[in-house]
């Protein structure tokens, strides 16, 4: 008989027999009749067995989260809490779990996130902590089927890279046979690359290394990076594309993850587009209202956003940012040149994406690797795209596991990340 899936049961007629297949997460025996809890991807369910020598001697030795297989009727008179139960004829052990668990699955007391990251196959059999990664699953899909709709081409880049994008530290050197490499901190050599190309729009998902020292709970050192580029656009364009990217992705996760959003205790609503907007420099006057010195030119501290943020109920932009905080790639404003077409998508305080209009000429290139002190020479793959024709382009980098964070109200993004990599964990 094919096996079925616990939460489909409810759409059964009352007598169906079936075949259930999933961990024993409970079982308790009483004088005549015995329950087993037992839990799929799906769902959970009660199978009764009434109590006869074959059954029971199985039942009294099934540990906890072992694997077994349930045949039986659906019940729908049922007078269980959930008014549905098995009717069990048979059971029996898959594969046996060994005792005692490193981490209960049902238990009121949460353990700490060392431990539960430790055991996370154990940590992600609970239904509150799978619903996150489903969740995260279904915003990243609304995404991608947005960004394919708008005929962007989703690209796989390198990860293996000779130099740094950003010139900077935070790189992972790795040995290349007799070369020097690192691990890519971003696509965004590469998919600016696409556009001298011709491809028009590109998106990636994929990962992003990045070497930062310090331990926070919104920084990763490896984690997934949606990016996008697109030609004939400009800084606004992005914007444009990246505010519908995420209302397409929570409109998605709103429509097919109602159970997961209750599991979680969380309610999401679809944001309303266009985001407000909000320049670099009207940020400094909302600080120098609260009497905090700030200098132009500087990046905002974590307390300046919180000010900012608090102003705010949701997803804002801040755009026209100073050309010393920006990358070497980002277009200075024609009107102002200290300026940049550049912004930053906030949620509250935190940052969830930055974009820019990119530098399209091959001169201005140059002299902003200069201006910031880069050596052209290791970037001559890059610059050479730009020479022989480089279409005017923008883009963004959003980051998956914090935009997941922030819609779902975690206090850490390693509770969106399934195996994260810190500054001191890299098992499991
Ligand atoms: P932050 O200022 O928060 O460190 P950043 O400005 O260095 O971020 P970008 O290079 O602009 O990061 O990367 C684009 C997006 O990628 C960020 O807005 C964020 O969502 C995500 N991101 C960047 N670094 C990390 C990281 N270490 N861990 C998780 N996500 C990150
Ligand atoms: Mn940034």
């Amino acid at each position: 008989m094919p096996r079925t899936y616990i939460g489909t049961l409810r759409g059964l007629e009352d007598g169906t027999r079936v075949v259930i297949y999933g961990w024993m997460q409970e079982a308790r025996i009483m004088k005549n009749i015995s329950f087993l809890i037992l839990r799929d991807s799906t769902g959970t369910i009660q199978a009764t067995f009434k109590n006869n020598e074959a059954t029971l001697d199985i039942i009294k030795r099934i540990s906890r989260e072992s694997i077994v297989r349930v045949e039986g009727t659906v019940n729908k008179k049922s007078i269980s809490k959930a008014g549905i139960e098995i009717s069990g004829s048979s059971v029996s052990v898959v594969n046996e779990a060994e005792a005692p668990l490193p981490l209960p699955v049902v238990d009121p007391v949460q353990a700490d996130l060392e431990t539960r990251l430790n055991s996370r196959f154990m940590d992600l059999r609970k239904r509150n902590i799978a619903a996150i990664f489903r969740i995260e699953s279904s915003l990243l899909w609304g995404i991608r089927s947005y960004l394919h709709d708008q005929k962007f081409i989703e690209v796989h880049t390198p990860k293996i890279v000779a130099a740094a994008t950003e010139g900077g530290s935070d790189l992972f050197p790795v040995r290349y046979f007799e070369k020097d490499a690192y691990l890519n901190q971003s696509p965004q050599l590469y998919k600016e690359v696409l556009m001298s190309a011709g491809f028009d729009r590109v998106f990636e998902v994929g990962p992003a290394f990045r070497a930062e020292e310090h331990n926070t709970t919104r920084h990763l050192n490896e984690f997934t990076s949606i990016d996008i580029e697109m030609s004939f656009a400009d800084h606004n364009d992005a914007m444009t594309m990246l505010e519908n990217a995420i209302r397409s992705g929570i409109e998605i996760a709103v429509r097919d993850n109602a159970d997961d959003f209750e599991a979680l205790g969380v309610s999401v609503s679809v944001p309303e587009t266009p985001f407000p907007r909000i320049t670099y420099e009207q940020c400094i006057d909302v600080i120098g209202k609260e009497g905090i010195d700030f200098t132009f030119g500087e990046d905002f501290s974590p307390e300046h956003l919180r000010i900012i943020g608090s102003r705010f109920s949701g997803f804002y932009f801040i755009t026209e940012w100073p050309a010393s905080v920006r990358p070497f790639y980002t277009m200075p404003k024609t009107e102002d040149p200290r300026l940049t077409n550049s912004f930053d998508l906030q949620y509250h305080e935190i940052e969830v994406t930055s974009g820019a209009q990119r530098v399209h000429d091959p001169k201005m290139l140059i002299e902003r690797f200069n201006e910031k002190k880069l050596n052209v020479n290791s970037f001559q793959f890059y610059v050479d795209a730009f020479r022989y024709g480089m279409p005017p382009h923008a883009g963004w980098g959003l980051g998956l596991e914090r935009l997941t964070m922030i819609l779902l109200g975690l206090n850490n993004i390693r509770e969106t990340t399934l195996f994260p990599r810190d500054r001191t964990r890299i098992v499991p």
